[in-house]
């Protein structure tokens, strides 16, 4: 096949058009025409990755877990998923903490702009500010309630409630366990059905992905800049120490991190693992929301990773709702940005409390584009740090989300591997006959 008709191929050339034609807009000033001729197309993208993200959830988590046969390999395979994932997470803010305190990228914002900045984005901080109390004026044990939804279709009607629809699929595979093989089998049927109807229409929703993903940047290019691109310059020339040391701590990793997880737990080779899981960064990068990548996600870490459906449709829509590398990195290291910018020092006992904090907060954040800072101010509140602060991190915002997301996803597709691998449920696609694969049996 020749290259230009690859994937990966068609949505980096959407990507680079997109970037191109955004920076001729912002500068032409045709932000109108974007708004009403281009970003639509992205929209129409991003709604049909959406409109099938609950159904597969549903339908593969059922198959899933049903598959799994009985309780006990449910709980092995769950509490492995769980605690690798919170493994990972905490090595991420470890990271991040790292960089911020060697960087000092606060050092670096002049005080005219700080002042400049926390008096422009001061309203829509209120807003954050706002939104975060409402996540933060609950009890500790409100995230647990929250999880159970009284109502199955009020759960399904919002994809924010991505963690009750796991849950209602976890209830309902469990049921399904119980049954006999007669009695479970028109169910299985029917969610077995609607799992192969929805892979294949993800199929067919990223034939829409070059031309969504060039609309989405070239929109979000417009919107973030304005019509002033020169905006921009002023803004990366203060927040560009930061920046960069977000982008560290986000590229380590996501290419020396989970390199090395893929080398010591699994047999994957990371060549095989970065061209398959290609196309899914990149629609991460163009949605920024691991929930709407997730369906992208699944497919490629079956088709192209040889992970089992069984592992796949449990450890991925899970990872998609707790486990944000990506987001809880960020969120240290900006959490520690905002109190180095405002001159507040953060002693051990502070950095400690981040760790925690940005560990929850991350499980806590929603799979959407600009979750993660509303979860910060939370983290802002606890180390005693102004939370009014993330005015200076706003205007930047939009861009980090957009590769953090890409870290999320990706720790996703890792552990879905290692998971799968441990379980002998990988089947390592075999380059030299495509579609062949080589099934690695169960370590004993
Ligand atoms: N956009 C991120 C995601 O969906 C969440 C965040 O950090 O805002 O993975």
């Amino acid at each position: 096949m020749p290259w230009y008709r690859k994937l990966h191929w068609q949505i980096i050339l959407g990507l680079t058009f997109g970037i191109a034609y955004g920076i001729l807009a912002a500068s032409n000033g045709w932000g109108g025409f974007v708004d009403d001729w281009i970003a639509p197309f992205g929209t129409i993208f991003i709604n049909g990755l959406r409109l099938i993200a609950v159904p597969l959830v549903l339908a593969s988590l059922v198959m899933g877990v049903a598959s799994l046969s009985d309780l006990r390999k449910l709980s092995r395979i769950g509490g492995k998923t769980i605690g690798i994932y919170l493994v990972t997470t905490a090595v991420a803010i470890t990271i991040g903490l790292v960089i911020v305190n060697v960087m000092q990228p606060g050092e670096f914002i002049p005080p005219e702009l700080r002042d400049q900045l926390m008096s422009t984005y001061a309203d829509d901080a209120a807003g954050r500010e706002v939104a975060a109390g409402a996540a933060s004026d609950r009890g500790p044990l409100q995230f647990m309630v929250d999880m159970v939804p009284s109502n199955f279709f009020a759960a399904a009607s919002n994809n924010r409630n991505m963690l009750q629809v796991v849950m209602v699929a976890l209830f309902l595979g469990i049921g399904l366990i119980q049954l006999t093989k007669e009695k479970a089998q028109p169910l299985l049927d029917f969610f077995g059905s609607l799992n192969d109807v929805i892979i294949r229409l993800v199929d067919v929703i990223m034939m829409l992905a070059p031309v969504g993903v060039f609309a989405l940047i070239a929109a979000t290019i417009t919107s973030v800049t304005g019509d002033d691109p020169s905006q921009v310059i002023g803004l990366l020339s203060g927040l560009g120490v930061y920046c960069i040391a977000v982008l560290l701590g986000l590229t380590i990793q996501t290419v020396l991190v989970y390199p090395t997880i893929l080398k010591l737990f699994s047999p994957m080779g990371l060549k095989t693992f970065f061209s398959g899981i290609g196309p899914a960064q990149l629609v991460a990068f163009s949605t920024s929301s691991s929930g709407a990548t997730l369906p992208v996600t699944m497919e490629r870490c079956e088709e192209k990773l040889g992970v089992s459906e069984e592992v796949s449709s449990f450890v991925l829509p899970l990872g998609a709702t707790i486990n944000m590398d990506g987001t809880a990195m960020y969120q240290a290291i900006a959490a520690v940005f905002i109190a180095q910018a405002l001159d507040l020092g953060l002693g051990f006992g502070a950095q400690l409390t981040i760790i925690l904090t940005a560990l929850l907060a991350s499980i806590g954040t929603a799979a959407v584009p600009g979750a993660g800072i509303i979860m910060l101010v939370i983290i802002l509140e606890a180390i005693g740090v102004p939370t009014a602060g993330i005015a200076l991190i706003l205007g930047v915002d939009r861009i980090l989300d957009m590769c953090r997301t890409v870290t999320n996803v990706t720790g996703d597709a890792t552990v879905a591997t290692v998971i799968a691998a441990s379980e002998g449920q990988l089947s390592i696609p075999n380059l030299s006959e495509a579609g062949d694969h080589i099934r690695m049996t169960a370590p004993s």
